[in-house]
């Protein structure tokens, strides 16, 4: 049984199939569509060229499979290997791969949320709906966050000629996953698009008029902003609650398992018949010191599903590690990032290739002088040169590759937003002592 009929899952089950099981298999999901792709939500649906109803995943294969679209999970039974249903059903399972992902974390404030212009994406609904208030030519957009997704959705706004603003609490877009040096060019690249960036802010309230559609924004500089559209870019939160009584190693950061994609149960133990793939999953990795990685990339989602689907239906001696070098991408202003490893994993940064100028360059990330990341915008050809050195813990700066190396390859502190200072991750209290109720709380910092 596979419960997540998403990226994750739809790949598991082709996987499972060529793997060569003919057992009965079920995919649970609860949205009511066929399995789609995300990364164009963001993209080519908010500018029109794509109706949001046009981003199925091609099928590699027939799956045969008893889908349940339309149906969330409420519960795993792990003692009678049984998953409830929402609409009462339970059903049974030999193996069970969990792949339920993440979804958009909503605006703070529940009734400012459901204000009329006020939006969140994730899905192809949430895009359908996005669209049309863009379409309709607001007079101001308000996009909260200035992540990846964020970012093209403010970039979308330009190519649409619509006026946005971007609020980001950060130094600059893209700190968090690419560091402020980075961030800085991110910023430059808004500004010289048009978009009208306010960093070090956070939206504090939104306000609606006499109809209950979204009018005003205020800031926490003081400042108010009048918005006809709110998009709230906040990240994402994991859809792990359905397995809340079912005793497994479960959290803020989604469901832990081994490289080989077994579930930890909660006192990380590993289980023998329950999988995890995709942003859900959270495993360590050889190359980044044993660390947990929750990885939220497509490529982590496909590569994943396949370990999974392999180990799923394999012998102990034939199983497979899960040890993807993590990669990313994304489109926005024009140019293309394109990442490999771990960025946020490194404390230095150094220009490697091309010019910051002509925003076209790789630029690597290290620690304690091992190359653990690396960046291109508009440069993706030397991304597996990249790939390579990072798979070989070679020393950073990383030899030469090419012929345009800047002339100043100083290694530069990356300004990663510093660890120990409290963000939105909630406090974890640790219940009970004994092991069969002890459970972790999640107790929010947000209002
Ligand atoms: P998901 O796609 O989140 O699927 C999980 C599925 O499980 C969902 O359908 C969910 O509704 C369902 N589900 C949840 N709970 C239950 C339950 N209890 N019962 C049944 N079903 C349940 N990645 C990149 O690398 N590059 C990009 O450019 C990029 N762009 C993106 C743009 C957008 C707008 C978004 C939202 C994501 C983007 N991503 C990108 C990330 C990428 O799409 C994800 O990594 C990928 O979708 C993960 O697949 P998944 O199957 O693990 O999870």
């Amino acid at each position: 049984m596979i419960v997540g009929a998403s990226l994750a899952g739809l790949r598991a089950a082709e996987a499972l199939r060529d793997e060569g099981f003919r057992g009965p298999l079920t995919i649970i999901g609860d949205e009511p569509h066929e399995p789609y792709d995300r990364p164009p939500l963001s993209k080519q649906v908010l500018t029109g060229w794509v109706p949001a109803d046009h981003t199925k995943l091609p099928r590699t294969r027939a799956v045969d499979a008893d889908w349940r679209l339309g149906v969330a999970a409420t519960g795993l039974d792990r003692a009678n290997k049984q998953v409830l249903l929402a609409n009462g059903d339970t059903v049974p399972y030999d193996r069970l791969l969990i792949a339920t992902g993440t979804r958009a974390r909503p605006w703070f404030n529940a009734a400012e949320g459901a204000l009329d212009g006020v939006f969140t994406l994730r899905t192809c609904d949430d895009a359908a709906l996005l669209q049309a208030a863009l379409k309709a030519r607001p007079g101001r957009v308000l996009i909260v966050g200035s992540g990846f997704i964020g970012s093209e959705m403010a970039s979308v706004c330009c190519e649409l000629g619509l006026p946005v603003t971007v609020a980001e609490r950060a130094e600059a877009p893209l700190v968090g996953p690419l560091g402020g040096v980075i961030g800085e060019i991110a910023a430059k690249m808004q500004h010289d698009a048009g978009v009208d960036l306010r960093t070090g802010v956070s939206v504090e309230a939104l306000e609606g008029d006499a109809d209950g559609h979204v009018q005003r924004a205020r800031l926490s500089d003081g400042t108010t902003l009048d918005v006809d559209v709110v998009v709230a870019s906040l990240g994402s939160i994991r859809n792990v609650e359905w397995l809340d009584s079912a005793g497994l190693a479960t959290g803020f950061w989604g469901v832990g398992c081994d490289a080989g994609c077994r579930a930890f149960d909660i006192n990380g133990v590993v289980t023998d018949t329950i999988f995890v793939a995709g942003d859900i999953a959270r495993a360590p990795h050889v190359l980044y010191e044993y660390e947990f990685l929750s990885l939220e990339h497509w490529d982590n989602a496909v590569s994943g599903a396949e370990v999974a689907a392999h180990n799923m239906v394999s012998l102990e001696t034939t199983r497979r590690p899960h040890l993807p070098l993590p990669s990313f991408w994304s489109g926005q202003f024009g140019v293309n990032i394109k990442g490999v490893g771990v960025c946020s994993f490194g404390d230095e940064i150094v220009f490697t290739q091309g010019s910051i100028e002509d925003r076209r360059f790789a630029a690597a990330y290290g620690r304690r002088g091992r190359i653990v990341g690396a960046v291109t915008l508009d440069h993706g050809k030397w991304l597996p040169y990249y790939a390579a050195v990072i798979e070989r813990s070679a020393p950073c700066p990383p030899p030469p590759p090419g012929y345009d190396q800047p002339k100043d390859m100083q290694p530069l502190p990356a300004r990663f937003p510093d660890p120990r200072v409290p963000t939105e991750i909630p406090d974890v209290v640790l219940t009970g002592h004994d092991p069969t109720s002890r459970g972790a709380e999640f107790i929010s910092k947000r209002r």
